[in-house]
C-alpha cells in the first residue's frame, strides 16, 4: 500500500507519510500500523520516548544518527522510572532505528522518535510492574534550522514546572507534555515564541521543550539537574563544547529569573530546537537582541559535529548507510 497525500483546499500539502516504521521487531508499512480507537489517550498514560535526530553530511553521503548511545541509555532510564522492562536490548534498537531508516531510503536530515508503552490492551492507568513494554520506531524527515539566524522571543511562564515527586521531569514521558502544553499555549496565545519554566523553588528550569543556557561575564550557565529539568543530552554536548573548544567555562547552578533579563546572551537547546537564539525575555531585549557571539560560534561548531566533520567528535556519530566514510568511525554497529 502506497502512503497518501492529503490535501485540504488553501493550506499547505500535508506531511507526505513515511513508508515505513518499526513496530516491535519487525518493519511495518505505516498504513498498516494500527491500534483500535478504543485504547486512544489510555496507552499514553505510561508511554516514555525518545527524540533522536539524523544529519545528513553531503560530503560523505551519509546520514549520521548523533548521540544514539546516550538517547538511548535515556530511554532505559525512563522506562525504569516506569517500572517497564524493554523486550529488546540497546544493540536491537540501534539496529531497529538504522533499518527505519534505511527502508525510508532518508538522504537529508531526520527525525527518529522511539516509542515505548504497555501495550496488550492494558489501559495505562492500571499498576503494572517490570512489564514489557511494546516499542514503535517512527522517523520523519526535518531539515535542521541550524544557522538561519533567527531569535527567539520568550516570556516566562505563568505555569510551574512539574516537580520529581508529582510528576518526575527527568522521565521523558509523554504525559509530561502536559505541562509543556500549557506553557506553549500561553506563549502562542500571548505572541511569544517558547515559554520558560519556573520550578516550585521560583527557579529557571527550562524551556518548554528545551533545556536553557545564559551567558553572564563569559560565563555560561544552566540550571542543574535538580532544577526539574529534562536530563537533556545536547544540554551536556553544548557543555562538552564551550569547555574542550570554544574556551567558555560552564557552570551549573539554579537561574533566577531578572538574570534572563540582565543575561549577555540566551540560548535554548534539545534535539528538537537545536540551538537556538533567544532575543528577548519579557519583551527585555537580551544582549543587542540578536544572535550573541558565543551562541554563534557555538552553532557553527555544533552544526560541524552534528555532519560528522569534526574528527574529535566522530564517536557521537553512527554512520547509517557507512558508504564513503573517509573519518574513522568508532561506531559500534
Ligand atoms: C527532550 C526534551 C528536552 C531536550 O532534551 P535533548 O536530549 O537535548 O533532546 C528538554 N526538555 C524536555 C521537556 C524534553 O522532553
Amino acid at each position: 500500500m502506497t502512503s497518501q497525500k492529503v490535501e485540504k483546499p488553501g493550506s499547505t500539502p500535508a506531511r507526505e507519510t513515511p513508508r515505513y516504521l518499526w513496530r516491535s521487531g519487525e518493519l511495518v508499512e505505516w498504513d498498516k500500523a494500527t491500534v483500535h480507537v478504543s485504547m486512544l489517550g489510555w496507552t499514553a498514560i505510561s508511554a516514555v520516548f525518545e527524540g533522536i535526530r539524523a544529519y545528513w553530511d553531503p560530503q560523505t553521503e551519509d546520514l549520521y544518527i548523533f548521540h544514539l548511545d546516550a538517547h538511548l541509555k535515556r530511554l532505559f532510564q525512563s522506562m525504569k522510572i516506569m517500572r517497564m522492562t524493554s523486550p529488546f536490548d540497546r544493540d536491537q534498537l540501534q539496529e531497529a532505528i538504522s533499518s527505519v531508516l534505511r527502508a525510508n531510503e532518508y538522504a537529508g536530515d531526520v527525525y527518529v522518535q522511539p516509542m515505548a508503552y504497555f501495550g496488550g490492551g492494558i489501559p495505562g492507568y492500571l499498576a503494572v510492574l517490570e512489564r514489557p513494554g511494546e516499542v514503535v520506531i517512527t522517523a520523519r524527515p526535518s531539515p535542521s534550522n541550524l544557522g538561519n539566524g533567527k531569535v527567539a522571543s520568550c516570556n516566562v511562564s505563568s505555569w510551574n514546572r512539574i516537580s520529581d515527586n508529582v510528576m518526575p521531569p527527568r522521565a521523558k514521558a509523554i504525559t509530561n507534555y502536559q505541562n509543556s502544553r500549557y506553557v506553549s499555549t500561553e506563549s502562542q496565545a500571548n505572541g511569544y515564541d517558547f515559554g520558560i519554566i519556573l520550578n516550585q523553588q521560583g527557579k529557571v528550569s527550562e524551556a518548554s521543550y528545551a533545556c536553557i543556557y545564559i551567558l553572564r561575564d563569559g560565563v555560561a550557565i544552566t540550571p542543574p539537574v535538580s532544577s526539574g529539568i529534562l536530563e537533556s543530552v545536547t544540554r551536556q554536548v553544548v557543555k562538552e563544547l564551550c569547555e574542550n573548544d570554544l574556551g567558555v567555562p560552564v557552570v551549573e547552578r539554579e537561574v533566577e529569573r531578572t538574570e534572563l533579563y540582565i543575561a549577555d546572551e540566551v540560548f535554548i537547546c534539545g534535539t528538537a530546537v537545536e540551538i537556538q537564539a533567544v532575543g528577548s525575555v519579557d519583551k527585555y531585549q537580551v544582549g543587542d537582541g540578536g544572535v550573541g557571539p558565543v551562541v554563534s560560534r557555538l552553532t557553527d561548531l555544533f552544526e560541524r559535529v552534528v555532519r560528522n566533520q569534526e574528527h574529535s567528535y566522530t564517536e557521537w556519530c553512527t554512520p547509517v548507510y557507512e558508504k564513503a566514510n573517509t573519518l574513522t568511525s568508532t561506531s559500534k554497529g
